[in-house]
């Protein structure tokens, strides 16, 4: 059966300088022909300048041929349509030789109508309803592999809309989400690993997501795993002629050989399936909770976070009742920074109601920055979390704020915090100064610098900071992307799994592979350790779609929006 021509606007909803609406499918061409007066015919890969027509013949209002019931009435007249344009060239001052050649090729090709008397009194009718440039991709070098044809207009939703009308009245329907991305998967001109990539690149709000998208559309990932599985596909090559020749004399494979190859598989699977620390957070960003003791510093390590003011902040213990939050990029990872209240028992109503939402913003965090006021050293509540962990399980770092205010072997910290470089304040806060004059802040006393240096040695992934200054703002940054993508990051890696669904299929390979190492060490029949090697195979299958059944497609194609 051949295929149907699909039609859809590829452009965002909503008003914009230009729209594009998109066609693929056999009749593309045909279809399209009746709408535009062009002024040279399309050729595949060029651009064509053209004007975009109202078949409408002055109706205020067009039916709907793209819903449910096939519009009749309108393709019939969009076929009488396209022959009358084909006269009314004459009037077009510019190019008018080659527009007419253009719109009778494309009238005889859609209509295979003459132009009678009657249909040339409707030519003085045809309006020009917008400028319009006509791009032709010929099957199978297109995105889809079939015949596409993009029409770019003024980005108007109702010309738009009118031209996917059009189209359907001509003989195309509407495409459903991702249907583009789909022919082009199912025409084989890329795996499915790009086509999720295509989604990912759209729906990418920093340029790191782009780039890691654009890496994966352009086969990183597919060209990663392909000389994994033909190593696979050897092997199992190589024991199936073992059994099957076995009384030929053919050599059985010794268990050693297997395991050696099988070792020679796993290791790269293995790097890749660790990638997934990194391409998950890339993909989907993570949430920080900033916790601590009121007046630590967790406002204005936000802030500094941030990089502009959000939160409130102030000199007075527990002003930030309610958590806040705000979306930032890190290291062009996105992150959602939760601001909490303070970790301290509550004596109002509002207090306790904040802790109590800090403790659920704990549990709900990817990572928790405890942050410690450096000049109080370690709280009971900071030991706790230390001790007993975020409740959600998630990795705690320290940031030991206030360095700027820990005397002696830090003055170079001190003199910048006296000279410049303030932190995002609120103009009316009392803030900083009030900090600064704070005594209890400006100097440690003996115990608690002894208590302050413990603590140092004692945490790992301690980083000291002063949201005053700056200072230390940039380890921090690392070391929380640190925490969460793991050090090293995946970011150098060319081939990265980013989704779970590509990090499933790798652990069923994974799996595979694990049962059939066990079963060549104890000596199990070649025929079971095949069905093992199998089940790794259809976990690569799997990864790039070879072997993806028709619910699963579905899915990944119906998160995409309709026109890509
Ligand atoms: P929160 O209650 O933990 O959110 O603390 P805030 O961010 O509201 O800060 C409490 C006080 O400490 C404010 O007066 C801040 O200006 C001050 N402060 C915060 N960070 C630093 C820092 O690194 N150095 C100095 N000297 N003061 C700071």
């Amino acid at each position: 059966m051949e295929q149907e021509t699909i039609v859809a606007i590829s452009t965002p909803v909503g008003r914009g300088g230009i729209g594009v609406v998109r066609l693929s499918g056999p009749q593309a061409r045909e279809v399209v022909a009746p709408l535009v007066r062009l002024r040279h015919p399309l050729a595949a890969g060029h651009a064509r300048f053209g004007e975009l027509l109202d078949l409408s013949g002055g109706a205020k209002t067009t039916a709907d041929p793209c819903g449910m019931t096939n519009n009749k009435t309108g393709t019939d007249e969009a076929e009488h349509d396209s022959s009358r344009f084909s006269s009314g060239m004459t009037d077009n001052k510019t190019g008018t030789d080659e527009a007419e050649q253009d719109s009778n090729s494309f009238t005889s090709g859609a209509t295979n109508k003459g132009t009678s008397a009657s249909e040339a009194e409707k030519d003085t009718d045809a309006r020009v309803l917008d400028q319009a440039v006509v791009t032709f991709f010929a099957a199978p070098n297109s995105y889809t592999g079939e015949d596409v044809v993009e029409i770019a207009a003024h980005g108007a939703p109702v010309l738009l809309e009118y031209i996917v009308r059009q189209c359907c009245a001509g003989g195309a329907r509407l495409a459903e989400p991702g249907e583009f991305t789909q022919r082009a998967f199912l025409a084989g001109r890329i795996d499915l690993t790009q086509a999720e990539a295509v989604n990912d690149l759209i729906g990418s709000v920093t340029l790191e997501q782009a780039r890691v998208a654009a890496r994966q559309m352009g086969g990183s990932l597919a060209r990663g795993v392909a000389p994994v599985k033909a190593e696979l596909v050897g092997l199992i090559a190589e024991m199936e002629a073992g059994i099957d020749f076995a009384e030929d004399d053919i050599d059985v494979m010794a268990a050693e050989r297997i395991a050696t190859q099988i070792a020679a598989i796993h290791t790269p699977l293995e790097a890749l399936e660790r990638s997934f620390a990194y391409g998950r957070v890339v993909r989907e960003g993570f949430r920080l909770a900033i916790v601590g003791r009121p007046n630590a510093g967790k406002s204005s390590l936000f802030n500094r976070l941030v990089e502009r003011e959000r939160a409130i902040v102030t000199a007075a213990p527990g002003t930030t009742r309610d958590t806040v939050s705000e979306r930032v990029s890190m290291e062009g990872i996105p992150v959602e920074l939760i601001d909490t209240a303070g970790l301290r028992e509550g004596t109002d109503e509002a207090e306790r109601l904040g802790i109590a939402r800090t403790r659920e913003a704990m549990a709900e965090a990817d990572v928790v920055l405890l942050v410690v006021d450096a000049t109080v050293g370690i709280s009971q509540e900071d030991r706790a979390v230390l001790e007993q962990g975020a409740p959600g399980g998630s990795s705690v770092l320290v940031a030991w704020n206030k360095s700027d205010l820990v005397a002696g072997d830090h003055a170079g910290a001190k003199r910048k915090a006296d000279s410049s470089a303030a932190p995002p304040q609120r103009a009316s806060s009392p803030g900083t100064p009030d900090a600064l004059r704070n005594d209890k802040q400006k100097t440690l006393r003996n115990d608690k610098q002894e208590a302050l240096r413990n603590d140092n040695q004692e945490g790992a992934g301690a980083v000291r900071t002063s949201a005053l200054t700056g200072e230390g703002i940039g380890e921090l940054r690392a070391a929380i992307v640190a925490a969460v993508a793991g050090s090293g990051g995946g970011l150098r890696e060319p081939a990265m799994l980013t989704s779970l669904r590509q990090h499933q299929a790798v652990e069923q390979a994974l799996r595979g592979l694990a049962a059939a190492r066990l079963a060549a060490a104890t000596g199990i029949p070649h025929e079971m350790l095949l069905l093992d090697l199998y089940e790794s195979l259809r976990g690569l299958d799997a990864l790039t779609g070879a072997t993806t059944t028709e619910d699963v497609l579905r899915l990944i194609f119906s998160r995409f929006c309709i026109g890509k």
